[in-house]
Parts: structure tokens; sequence; C-alpha cells
């Protein structure tokens, strides 16, 4: 029997995505671990608190995937892009990283499947695209 603990759903969902998630394999999850350290747990961290989301704006091909940092929303761009400021220091400036941690928690959220889908207008996606950048 399966005990779910409400209470610490990171934690449940954490192990869930650690041990048994068959989207992400386990060589994957070693080479990102080595090549990203704590900006992989903290991804995997993010992705574990349902904080990755992506806006659609239906009857139209605009969606943009946005994840929820510790400060505001970032807006994520074709898994190359992060508006966040360690996107700009560490891999746009000084290059020492390819991907910021928002970044690495879309694309675990995507090929996992684990986000959120919400549906916007196109006034409120105008007006949200203000903030996120
Ligand atoms: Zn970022």
């Amino acid at each position: 029997m399966i005990v779910q603990n409400r209470n610490k759903p990171q934690q449940r969902l954490g192990g869930c995505l650690m041990k048994e998630d068959p989207n992400i394999g386990y060589f994957e999850k070693e080479r990102y671990n080595k090549k990203y350290g704590n900006r992989y747990t903290k991804a995997l961290k993010t992705v574990d608190e349902g904080k990755v989301k992506k806006y659609v704006v239906p009857d139209s091909h605009i969606e943009r995937w946005i994840v929820v940092g510790s400060k505001k929303e970032y807006i994520i761009v074709d898994d190359i892009y992060c508006s966040c400021y360690d996107f700009y220091r560490s891999v746009l400036q000084l290059q020492e990283i390819d991907k910021c941690y928002h970044l690495l928690a879309k694309m675990i959220a995507a090929k996992s499947q684990r986000y959120d889908t919400i549906e916007i207008t196109f006034q409120q996606f105008q007006k949200y695209l203000l903030e996120w950048l």
C-alpha cells in the first residue's frame, strides 16, 4: 500500500522522480547531476513543488513556459533562454554553464509531463508578458 503524506508533497514526488520516473533515465540523471549539481537539485525540487506552468492562448499558436522562482516568475524560451539573473550572469556573461535551474526545471517538467497548463486570453498574455520579462 502506498501511503501519501499530503503535508509533504515534494518529498513524495521527489522520491518518485528520482527512483521511478521512466521518462528520465538513470544515466541522464547522473549526467545532469554531475554537470549542474545544485542547480539540478533545485530544478527537481521546483518541478516537485509544481512551479512549472505552461500558459496557452486557446485557438492560437501562443504558448509560453513560466517557472516560478524565489523572487518572481521567469519566462523560458525554447529551452535556451530564461529571464532570470542567474541566466544573465552565469550563462550569458560568465559563460560558466549553459542552463539555470529554471531552464532545467522546465525541461524536466516537459519531459515527465509534470506541469500545470493555464489558459489565458490574448489580452492577459500581453499583460503577463511584460511582467515575465
Ligand atoms: Zn532562470
